[in-house]
């Protein structure tokens, strides 16, 4: 019987890894010294992967004949070395906020390929993109008028972009809080972009928007419509040189379909009460009973999925509208440059976060809680949990027979909720303290976004590491 059919064991996700990770995995003494010169946690950093997935939507983009751009999202991760290295690559950086722009600018990125999209835009923020040229997405009817308040005062034309939404999809308008309703659009591109003493101030480019969720349908949408608007535009002479489609492209964590729904079987089956739990209190993730039914949906990332990032690209470009005509030859033949924002699917196999095991016991419901040095903001996203295996390195060889156990992972936080992960993970066997538990692939979102200093923890040391040469370098040493 496969182990995670077994009703006693907790099922296992196992997380897709890299080379230099398993290299890292191996070399006890390079996570010993890490962990003795930094303390725990340690993010560990390598940009290779970045690159190759820079390359492979490139070469998407390159199939389908299109003239586009790739923008890194800045805020998937907070090190600098990824707005460096995105530099270095030639590829674009969508910026946020006050300091990741003025980061952008300090390391030398090239100010005409980044883009503003912060959700609030400070005068202080709309004057340093205006006066290094930077490429605004604007949001609302207010930006407006600071863009062209601002523009004036620094006899300076600003460069903008108009982030979109409200897109009809399934006879159904998609919500957002950002941007301008698609429906409103041209009213507003013909009495901005009419007057004379406006168009002085701004050069219009493009459209932008950002959908949540992950539907390539939606996506493909989206499109149509915002292509239809420029078609409309161009009978009163606006011309749009590009689409933005932002990020939101998915990326896959797991080995195994399998695994993945197995898992999802287990969790159903616990919560009926039909096997233990194998989540934390008997967390649903999302998932609820009513009436001995289980209702709700999984409010977690789709860790594991088919279409990850150049074949999700490829599926949004490929779709065709009514008439048989896919979104690529679209753009194509109107000469529209197609932009994305990916985040976390650059960072793709980036990043690793190492800790290590403070205690070991056992609660009131004879489950093993196992301490890490850390604490649950430091592997946290939106979603309800990560749902990948993390890896075990048992550091000093103990030599005892394994017995294999399932845990619990706890933090520091005084919070009940402090669990780092909600999973329960079956381990070879206990560890012992000291050793090192691993957690794979979170460059993107995990490590960083909502990481937060309660208690007066230090934030957990960034570290960029260069496998060819051993050599490991903090990334606020970057310059
Ligand atoms: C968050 C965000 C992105 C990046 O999304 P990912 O899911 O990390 O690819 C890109 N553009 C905008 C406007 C965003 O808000």
């Amino acid at each position: 019987m496969d182990q995670t059919e077994n009703i006693h064991q907790s099922p296992r996700l196992t997380p897709i890894t890299s080379d230099w990770m398993n290299e890292v995995f191996g070399n006890k003494s390079l996570l010993k010294n890490l962990l003795a010169t930094y303390d725990s946690p340690v993010n560990l950093l390598h940009t290779k992967p970045f690159r190759h997935n820079f390359d492979l939507y490139q070469k998407v983009f390159e199939k389908h004949n299109l003239n586009h751009q790739v923008f890194f999202a800045r805020k998937a991760n907070t090190c600098k070395v990824f707005a460096k290295e995105a530099n270095a690559a030639g590829f674009g950086i969508d910026v946020a906020s006050y300091n990741e722009l003025k980061q952008c600018l300090e390391l030398g990125c090239n100010p005409e390929r980044l883009v503003l999209t912060a959700a609030i835009k400070p005068e202080k923020l709309v004057r340093l993109a205006i006066q290094n040229g930077v490429l605004m997405i604007v949001d609302n009817r207010d930006e407006f008028s600071l863009i062209q308040r601002l523009a004036s005062e620094l006899n300076q034309k600003a460069r903008i972009g108009i982030r979109v939404s409200g897109f009809l999809y399934n006879g159904k308008k998609l919500y957002s809080r950002f941007g301008f309703d698609i429906d409103k659009v041209k009213d507003l591109m013909l009495q901005t972009f009419s007057n004379a003493s406006t168009t002085d101030l701004f050069d219009f480019e493009g459209f932008q928007f950002h959908l949540d969720g992950y539907s390539i349908k939606e996506r493909a949408t989206a499109l149509f419509q915002l292509i239809h608007l420029i078609d409309e535009l161009e009978e009163y002479h606006i011309s749009t040189g590009f689409i933005d489609m932002g990020g939101g492209l998915l990326m896959n964590y797991l080995t195994s379909k399998n695994e993945w729904k197995t898992f999802w079987n287990q969790l159903k089956q616990s919560l009926l009460g039909k096997r233990k739990p194998i989540t934390f209190r008997n967390n649903g993730l999302g998932y609820h009973i009513k009436n001995n039914t289980i209702e709700g949906t999984p409010n977690v990332y789709p860790y594991f999925n088919e279409t990850p990032k150049e074949k999700f690209l490829d599926q949004i470009l490929s779709t065709k509208n009514e008439v048989g005509k896919t979104v690529a030859s679209l753009l194509h033949e109107k000469n529209i440059e197609l932009r994305i924002e990916p985040g976390r699917s650059l960072l793709d196999q980036c990043g690793l976060t190492i800790t290590r095991v403070i205690h070991r016991k056992k609660d009131q419901e004879n489950n093993w809680l196992v301490g890490l040095e850390m604490n649950r903001s430091q592997l946290f996203s939106s979603s309800e949990d990560f749902l990948v295996d993390p890896v075990y390195i048992p550091i000093h060889d103990i030599g005892k027979p394994e017995k294999p156990e399932s845990v619990y992972f706890t933090g520091g936080y005084c919070l009940e909720g402090d669990i780092i992960l909600k999973r329960k993970i079956e381990l070879p066997r206990l560890p012992e303290i000291g050793n090192i538990i691993c957690f794979v692939n979170t460059a993107g979102y995990i490590m960083h976004f909502y990481e937060t200093r309660s208690h007066l923890y230090d934030f957990s040391a960034n570290l960029v590491f260069h496998p060819e040469s051993g050599e490991i370098i903090p990334d606020e040493n970057i310059t």
